[in-house]
C-alpha cells in the first residue's frame, strides 16, 4: 500500500475576489481564517473574467502585483494567477475540482463574504461546491448584522461555516471611489497598496 506523503492531508484556504485593489477586509479575512481554520496553505486567486462584475477590472498583472503586497506578511499565503491564465469566464467549482486533484486528500476550505455567500446559489454547479470545500463565510459590516442571518444559507449550503470575524468596514469600490476624488487610501489598503495605486494610476 502507498503512504500518500505527509503534505497530503493539508488544511488549503482559497479565496477568490477581483481584489481590484485587496484591501484590509481582504487581508482581516485572511487572517481569521489562518488561525481559526488552522491553514497550512491559502491561495489567493484573482479572478480572470469575472463573469458576475459589470465593470472592467484593472489589469491582471496590477491585482497579482498588489496582491502579492497585500499579503507579503502572510506566510501561508500563496497569490495563485490560475484564473487569470483560463480563457473566458472563470468559475469557482472548476479552480476547487482542479486544486483537489494538485492536492490528494487535502481538506479545502472556500473563503468568501457575506455578500458572495448571499449570491451562492447563482453560483455555476454551486451544488457541487460542498462536496468539494467547507464554505467559510465573513460578515461584512453592511450586512444586516440580525442573528441567524445566516441560518436559510446554512439550510441550503451542507457544512456552511461562519467565521469569527469582527466587521471590517471596506471595499473596494470605496477604494476606488476614495482614489478618483483624491482622498487618502491608507486607512484602508497597506501603504505599499496605495503606493502601487498612485505609482500606476490605477483608478
Ligand atoms: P467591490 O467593492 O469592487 O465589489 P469587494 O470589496 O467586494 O469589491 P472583492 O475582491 O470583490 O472585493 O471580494 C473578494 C471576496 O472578499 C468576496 O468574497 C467578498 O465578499 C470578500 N470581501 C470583500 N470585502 C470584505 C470585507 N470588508 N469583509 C469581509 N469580506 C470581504
Amino acid at each position: 500500500m502507498t503512504v500518500p506523503a505527509a503534505a497530503s492531508f493539508r488544511r488549503i484556504g482559497v479565496f477568490g475576489g477581483a481584489f481590484d485593489p485587496p484591501h484590509l477586509g481582504h487581508h482581516a479575512l485572511a487572517v481569521t481564517a489562518i488561525a481559526q481554520l488552522q491553514l497550512d496553505a491559502l491561495h489567493i486567486i484573482p479572478t480572470g473574467h469575472a463573469w458576475h462584475k459589470s465593470r472592467t477590472l484593472s489589469d491582471a498583472s496590477h491585482r497579482m502585483a498588489m496582491a502579492e503586497l497585500a499579503f507579503a506578511d502572510l506566510p501561508q499565503v500563496v497569490v495563485d494567477g490560475r484564473e487569470l491564465a483560463r480563457p473566458g469566464p472563470t468559475y469557482t467549482v472548476d479552480t476547487l475540482l482542479e486544486l483537489q486533484q494538485e492536492n490528494p486528500g487535502a481538506q479545502l476550505y472556500l473563503l468568501i463574504g457575506e455578500d458572495q455567500a448571499h449570491a451562492l446559489p447563482g453560483w455555476s454547479r454551486w451544488e457541487r461546491l460542498p462536496a468539494l470545500a467547507i464554505i467559510c463565510v465573513a460578515a461584512r459590516a453592511d450586512s444586516t448584522g440580525a442573528k441567524g442571518q445566516f441560518d436559510a444559507l446554512k439550510a441550503q449550503v451542507p457544512g456552511l461555516t461562519v467565521l469569527n470575524m469582527p466587521p471590517v468596514d471596506t471595499s473596494a469600490t470605496d477604494i476606488r471611489h476614495r482614489a478618483t476624488t483624491d482622498q487618502s487610501l491608507v486607512p484602508l489598503v497597506f501603504e505599499t497598496v496605495a503606493r502601487y495605486i498612485d505609482q500606476h494610476h490605477l483608478y
